[in-house]
């Protein structure tokens, strides 16, 4: 695993407890959702959980099967709301260093509104 402490001053924490503003979209007991503020493509959506996991590998092990049932649900669901099922998109995490992680709070990106770039 991926191991590494969470961080609670990482900048998702700091959304998540309303110190810092996003362009929300979506959010319920378990989940938020907001655009990136630098988006790759023409929807660039993040999710991420209200609980503390430091990366996809963290909240794989961790965060057990309802928890994680449940986030991907409504990654799905937030990608509907926006519009992008029926032409496609992409999810994405980044893990750890070798993946590109920038944040230390468990996100996945939603990636669409257009033809997106090969892997
Ligand atoms: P990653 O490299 O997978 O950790 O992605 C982190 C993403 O967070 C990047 O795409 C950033 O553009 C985005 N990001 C960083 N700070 C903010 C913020 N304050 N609000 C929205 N998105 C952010």
């Amino acid at each position: 695993m991926y191991v590494k402490e969470y961080d609670e001053n990482n900048i998702f924490a700091k959304i998540l407890r309303g110190e810092i503003p996003c362009d929300k979209i979506y959010e319920d007991e378990s989940v938020l959702a907001f655009r990136d503020i630098s988006p790759k493509y023409q929807t660039h959506v993040l999710v991420i959980p209200r609980g503390r996991y430091v990366s996809f590998d963290d909240f794989a092990e961790n965060a057990g099967s309802r928890g994680i049932g449940m986030f991907f649900h409504r990654v799905g669901m937030i990608a509907q709301k926006l519009g992008l099922a029926e032409g496609g998109y992409r999810v994405v995490t980044n893990i750890g260093e070798n993946g590109g992680q920038e944040v230390p709070h468990f996100h996945m990106h939603i990636l669409g509104g257009e033809k997106l770039r090969g892997l």
